[in-house]
């Protein structure tokens, strides 16, 4: 589960998740000024699954997205956050992950991205997933994961975190 601020942290936290082939489930919310002097308030959860579509296949990664956010580089702030709706994202967000693991109905594991409209109150599912082919995702082949299994040393040992 992640709940990042940046798209580059984003990207990096699936691209070690389909390696170990683990379910990545992302959280993000923003405020935007609208040019009627309002705001727009909202958010998405994606869920990412191994073998189905990524976030770049969603249209949540792009790169410019990512070239855009390299820009602004170390100019924090400014970005508000909100907490009611952190929460109704947080709440979605556990509601797929035992989904997965603890199915109550016939349902299709399958990647999805659900967007939270907080001016109109409301949670659809993104008009990107119904676009969307059979589970499939050209940017993580299956047969290039990495591990299923995951140790702790490693990930120390590519990231030069301390023990
Ligand atoms: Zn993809």
């Amino acid at each position: 589960m992640g709940a990042v601020d940046t798209f580059k942290a984003r990207a990096e936290l699936e691209v070690f998740c389909r390696a170990h082939l683990i379910p990545y489930c992302d959280l993000g919310m923003d405020v935007h000024k609208l040019n009627n002097g309002g705001y727009f308030v909202g958010g998405q959860v994606a869920l990412s699954l191994p073998g189905d579509a990524c976030m770049r296949c969603m249209g949540l990664i792009t790169e410019r997205r990512l070239s855009q956010e390299a820009a602004r580089y170390g100019r924090a702030g400014g970005m508000p956050q909100v907490v009611w709706t952190n929460g109704v994202l947080a709440s979605v967000a556990v509601n797929l992950i035992i989904q997965l693991f603890t199915p109550w109905q016939e349902t299709d594991r399958r990647s999805t991205c659900i967007e939270f409209d907080a001016n109109q109150n409301t949670l659809t599912t993104s008009h990107r997933i119904g676009e969307l082919g059979p589970p499939s995702c050209r940017h993580f082949p299956t047969n290039e994961a990495g591990s299923p299994s995951f140790d702790i040393r490693d990930l120390r040992a590519a990231t030069r975190m301390p023990a």
